[in-house]
């Protein structure tokens, strides 16, 4: 209330009016009421002063008559009349000489003349006049009255009433108008401090019910007891505040539905492979999920307000994009990202309204599923080629040896034994394949079991000594001083530790060394087969591992070999949760390292 700027124009303004109308009204009223007791008083002298007049012509009857004479009749005369009628009685001849006075010995009294209420009266017949008198120093209130024409006054008859009794009644009025306007004003400033208080109370309430609700606090109800305009103002607050209160918590839970629905939709969109674009009607990018990214090959994060081909300059894009915005079919292209070789499907789909207000891209990386696709229609070619050429050379020796080479013991024998050594391969590669094969179909259901490298490693060697040592090979085993078991299937791991061994025999030759170690390394087995032949060549390196991969196919064959080797290998270590890597030098040998998580 105190710091109300209203309050106090209200109250200031109020109390200033208020004490200007009691302060207008004390001086007016008693100005008012001096007038009043001044004519009163006038008008009593004026009587007085006639009825005196009256007596007193007789004084100048006879015009000759000495002053003292004169003086000795009137003086008593006018001293016992004084006496009765309260009043100061004053004979003056028409020279100013003073006849008799009821107040004073005439003789003392000096000329009169010049009295102003004197000169006044020579003018006007009758006159008035208030002051302090100078004979007696008192306060009067004097009326002067010609005796005579105004060219040849015969005297003045002067009444005068001292004024001490009116001034005292006077100031007695004026301390009780004072008084009682004092008590008027302050009761009149209490009535408009509780006016005002009245007023500016209920604003300054709706006043703050306001600041609460422009900060953010909308549930305010503000209480008026007032029935006038300022209740119902408050009555029609409180209805706007309700209603705000209801608007915004419908808005809060609104948007807090929205946040939630955004937010599901943005944890959705941002753990999808897939990539989601979404553009307007002028192909501007409006959302991009981080997935769409590098299979536009743009900065998702960036990409928003940008124009699509600003970010992604595929020329099938853009066809696609602009084809579903002109309003026809979805349709599905497949493009190649230059940077990173992806290859990408991409399907757009124009968001309802008509024209299209935009369109969403789904991307999908699909260059896994070609590569496979290839993969399988490559390893389709390769075994039907595989099993071609056995297959050919059977064929042609079976035919030749119907056709009467049978009967030819020079050459029916040699023919056999190739058909003996074809059949033999076809086999070979048939149990490559079935391995293979195996493996990739079981790979999660094969149960690991703790296998003894040293023991399997012992096997593998049995079985190869005996070719190493006809091939002039050396096969050295270089054993760990402790035990090392790891988590492996027994005829996989042989299976892997063969094919290693066998490659190392095969492309060694004679006079070479083929070693097996193995060691622990951390929390895996390192088993390492290593040979002094004729190494691999450096860009062939990665992809020894692939089905059918050989590096040199006529040496391979001749060898024996199906180029499915090491693919087996891959994909056991696969199996025990390890890796295999290969490390070689052309013309001075091969390394092979398995890594496989230990016991
Ligand atoms: P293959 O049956 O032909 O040996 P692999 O899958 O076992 O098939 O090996 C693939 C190719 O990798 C071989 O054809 C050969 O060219 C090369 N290779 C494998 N092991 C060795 C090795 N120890 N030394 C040199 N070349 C090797």
């Amino acid at each position: 209330m105190w710091s109300s700027r209203l309050f106090w124009r209200l109250f200031l303004s109020y109390s200033a009016l208020t004490v200007a109308a009691a302060v207008a009204f004390a001086v007016v009223f008693q100005g008012r009421q001096r007038e009043a007791v001044e004519i009163e008083v006038q008008e009593r002298l004026r009587d007085e002063a006639i009825v005196v007049q009256s007596l007193a012509e007789a004084a100048w009857e006879s015009p000759d008559a000495p002053v003292e004479e004169l003086r000795a009749v009137w003086q008593p005369k006018l001293e016992a009349l004084g006496m009765q009628i309260g009043t100061r009685l004053t004979l003056i001849q028409a020279d100013g000489t003073v006849l008799a006075d009821s107040a004073t010995d005439a003789r003392l009294l000096e000329n009169h003349r010049d009295r102003p209420e004197i000169q006044l009266a020579i003018e006007t017949g009758v006159a008035f006049k208030h002051r302090s008198s100078q004979s007696i120093h008192e306060e009067f209130e004097y009326c002067a009255v010609r005796v005579g024409s105004k060219e040849s006054p015969r005297g003045f008859v002067r009444i005068a009433l001292p004024w001490t009794p009116f001034e005292t009644r006077l100031k007695a009025t004026a301390r009780f108008v004072a008084g009682t306007t004092t008590i008027v004003t302050m009761l009149a400033l209490l009535a408009t401090y509780w006016m005002a208080r009245r007023l500016v109370g209920p604003l300054e309430t709706l006043t703050h019910a306001a600041q609460a609700i422009a900060a953010g606090d909308v549930s305010q109800e503000v209480r008026v007891p007032n029935r006038d305009e300022i209740g119902m103002l408050a009555a029609a607050f409180n209805t706007m505040s309700n209603e705000l209160t209801r608007r915004w918590e419908q808005l809060q839970s609104n948007r807090r539905e929205r946040d939630e629905n955004s937010e599901l939709m943005e944890t959705v969109l941002g753990s999808m492979i897939e990539g989601v674009v979404v553009i307007d009607a002028r192909q501007r990018i409006l959302y991009a999920n981080p997935a769409a990214g590098p299979l536009l090959d743009f900065p998702s994060f960036r990409a928003t307000g940008r124009s699509l081909f600003e970010a992604a300059r595929h020329p099938r894009v853009q066809k696609v994009v602009e084809e579903v915005l002109a309003g026809r079919v979805p349709e599905r292209v497949e493009y190649e990202v230059p940077r990173t070789n992806a290859i990408v499907a991409l399907i757009a789909s124009p968001l309802p309204g008509e024209p299209p207000p935009g369109a969403v891209l789904v991307l999908h990386d699909v260059s896994h599923l070609r590569r496979l696709e290839n993969l399988r229609r490559e390893f389709v070619s390769n075994v039907s080629h595989e099993l071609k050429t056995p297959l050919t050379t059977i064929q042609a020796y079976t035919e030749t040896l119907i056709d009467g080479a049978v009967d030819d013991p020079n050459i029916n024998r040699k023919f056999l034994e190739r058909i003996d050594e074809q059949a033999e391969r076809l086999h070979r590669l048939i149990l490559d394949l079935l391995s293979l094969a195996r493996i990739e179909s079981a790979e999660e259901a094969y149960e690991l079991m703790p296998i003894t490298v040293a023991e399997t490693v012992r096997v593998c060697i049995d079985e190869h000594q005996a070719v190493a040592a006809s091939k002039g090979v050396s096969l050295i085993v270089e054993p760990p001083t402790e035990e090392i078991v790891v988590w492996a299937d027994e005829e996989g791991l042989l299976t892997v530790l063969n094919n290693l061994v066998d490659n190392a025999i095969k492309y060694t030759a004679s006079g070479g060394r083929v070693t097996v170690r193995w060691r622990p390394d951390e929390r895996r087995a390192v088993i390492e087969v290593e040979d002094t032949g004729i190494g691999i060549p450096k860009q062939h390196q990665s992809r020894v591992f692939e089905r059918f991969f050989r590096v040199d196919k006529a040496r391979s064959r001749e060898l024996g070999g199906t180029g499915l080797g090491l693919s087996i290998v891959k994909h056991w270590v696969q199996v025990f949760g390890g890796t295999v890597e290969v490390i070689s030098e052309l013309g001075r040998g091969t390394k092979f390292v398995i890594r496989v998580p230990r016991r």
